[in-house]
């Protein structure tokens, strides 16, 4: 079983261990660059990119994890973990800044103000296959205004205002969603996950 962190300075961290772990993983949680120098991946989770950031500083774990990104580290970020790695972001917070390495713009709460939450069944490529679409559900969600021309569309919003808008992608070793998989009992994006990283421990090893 590949050893996947999840970063557990803030946010839904207890429900990624639980979907890591039936997606075959040993799921460990991350607060030190001890700990998280021995993880073969990392799951950023949602919460709140500001306050993941500025924890990040105090905990001194900024800069080890861009330099694990940069060397190639696989990781999923969900909703504030998708905004923590774009390289560029629309209205974010005053001076907010992302830790990046994932070539697209996201757009902070773009679903609105109004809109706390929306809910919709998507196919996701790579994920969902023949099987039955996922349950996508966006908390005060970003969206990907612009993908870079290596990065794969996996999912996008179906109907309603926001139809059409990007919110599953991968570039490499880098997987971000919009949406919550980790709290629908569904573990396919994170057994996919997985799968990535076991992939890139193979390569590493090969
Ligand atoms: N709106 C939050 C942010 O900007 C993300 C919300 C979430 O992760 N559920 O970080």
């Amino acid at each position: 079983r590949p050893r996947v962190g999840v970063l557990a300075l803030q946010g839904d961290v207890r429900e990624h261990v639980a979907a890591l772990v039936s997606g075959g993983a040993e799921a460990v949680t991350v607060r030190r660059p001890a700990e998280l120098a021995a993880v073969d991946g990392l799951v950023l989770p949602g919460g709140e990119s500001t306050t993941i950031d500025r924890l990040l500083r105090v905990f001194e774990l900024r800069e080890a994890l861009r330099a694990r990104i940069a060397e190639g580290l696989p990781v999923y970020g969900s909703c504030a973990g998708m905004i923590l790695l774009a390289d560029r972001i629309l209205d974010g917070a005053k001076d907010q800044q992302t830790l990046g390495g994932l070539d697209i713009t996201v757009r902070r709460n773009a679903f609105g103000r109004q809109v706390d939450s929306y809910e919709e069944d998507l196919p996701m490529a790579g994920v969902s296959g023949t099987g039955p679409d996922l349950r996508a559900v966006f908390i005060r969600a970003p969206w990907v205004e612009e993908a870079g021309p290596g990065v794969e569309v996996l999912a996008r919003v179906g109907s309603g205002p926001a139809a059409g808008r990007i919110v599953a992608v991968r570039d490499g070793d880098l997987l971000a969603t919009s949406f919550h998989p980790e709290i629908t009992g569904d573990d396919r994006v994170h057994r996919f996950f997985v799968g990535m990283v076991r992939e890139r421990v193979a390569r590493q090893q090969g």
